[in-house]
């Protein structure tokens, strides 16, 4: 396993690729960041917001989904109060929010007087769907991304709003997928192939009983009513300098609010708040798919902004980066009434062999910091090791 030699991520990590020497595509993007002309991209998207503005104000300007976090805080802020635009608000409900990300998705539309449409899917059916999706992608939240990625855009045809602004764009900031020159927009195939993991709701009809009739929320509209309407999503970040460590500081002036509570998997409290799951246990299958979770993330990040070294970025992945967290853990298995036996004995079945190798029925693999460690019991039938047993360094 290869580790980018500025910040934590293995190669194999969101998409990453590696220069000759040695440095990550995240880490080159975020340095070409750097050095844009923010004030000649900031006048740029005012230019993209004015030709969207609603003429008679017969309409809503834009859509502006909001998880309710800080990042979204962010979004509200600038159209409303520095643009001075109408955008109607739009959150796929995930049923997994914490208590602080409830007050939160709460706040922004109270705060920032704006107009919130909360799309809520049927609990039973996110039930069946956290169990059909961890089972065969390894993934409970999917249904998650699949909103995210969907209701905004069922909800501009049918309010005829073209416009879709997203915050940042998570591939080009972490693994420096496009280049910001590219000025990446949404399209139907990253959606699909990155973030719906090549999935689409089709595939899991007729698991636990989930029917089409079910899905209905996680259909994206036709190619007749996405050109009828113009719809087309647009991602803040790549106009509007974007530092979610701010975004955090700036926003609790208006009420946004962090985690209480150190989280259990990383040592930031201002992301990923609203939803249980997304610093839970969704990233915990990150580590064991992957070999590494949100403390990457987090560390390379800000190793990258230069507000950590990389010695103590490796210190915190050592100390985060494998731990199950109980809390998010005891809330899937009570949704769906699996067990906790079940839960690994699955989990184990989506090791990537790339990282993954078996010793003395103990599951091993490289680090970022250079030695090798073990990560518990193997709870994978003895007929599937072969190739992780083969797998040497
Ligand atoms: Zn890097």
């Amino acid at each position: 396993m290869r580790y980018c030699s500025r910040c934590t991520y293995p190669i194999i990590a969101v998409n990453l690729s590696m220069n000759d020497e040695g440095v990550c595509s995240g880490c080159v993007v975020q340095e070409e960041k750097e050095k844009l002309d923010w004030k000649a991209r900031e006048n740029e998207f005012r230019e993209l917001m004015e030709s969207y503005r609603s003429k008679d104000e017969g309409n809503y300007d834009c859509i502006v989904p909001v998880s309710g976090g800080k990042d979204s805080h962010f979004q509200v802020w600038y159209i409303t109060q520095v643009l001075k635009m109408k955008p109607l608000l739009v959150t796929y409900y995930t049923h997994n929010y914490t208590e602080t990300g409830e007050a939160n998705l709460r706040n922004i539309s109270r705060v920032f007087g704006a107009d919130h449409l909360i799309f809520t899917p049927s609990l039973k059916t996110i039930g069946k769907m956290n169990l059909a999706t961890f089972k065969k992608t390894g993934d409970m939240s999917w249904h998650f991304h699949c909103g995210v990625w969907t209701t905004p855009f069922q909800v501009a045809v049918r309010y005829n709003i073209p416009l879709i602004v997203y915050g940042e764009h998570g591939f080009l900031d972490l693994a420096g997928q496009y280049s910001f020159s590219d000025r990446p927009e949404f399209t139907m195939r990253d959606r699909k192939e990155h973030y719906l993991r090549g999935y689409d709701w089709q595939d899991f009809v007729g698991m636990e009983g989930l029917t089409a009739g079910d899905l209905q929320w996680a259909r994206f509209p036709g190619d007749a009513e996405i050109e009828r309407t113009g719809a087309r999503g647009v991602f803040m970040g790549v106009y509007v300098y974007w530092d979610g460590n701010k975004n955090a500081e700036e926003m609790k002036k208006f009420g946004f609010r962090e985690n209480p509570e150190p989280y259990e998997r990383t040592y930031r409290r201002s992301s990923n708040v609203d939803d249980i799951h997304e610093n839970g246990i969704k990233d915990w299958l990150k580590f064991v798919k992957f070999g590494y979770g949100r403390c990457t993330d987090h560390t390379s990040k800000d190793i990258r902004l230069g507000i950590m070294t990389r010695e103590k970025g490796m210190e915190l992945v050592k100390r985060y980066d494998h731990v199950i967290p109980e809390k998010s853990l005891q809330h899937f298995l009570t949704m769906t009434g699996m067990s906790r036996d079940e839960f690994f004995r699955i989990s184990d079945t989506f090791r990537d062999p790339r990282v993954w190798r078996i010793e003395k029925g103990q599951w091993w693999k490289d680090n970022v910091w250079g030695e090798a460690s073990a990560y518990g019991e193997v709870k994978l039938p003895k007929e599937a090791w072969g190739k992780y047993e083969k797998k040497q360094r």
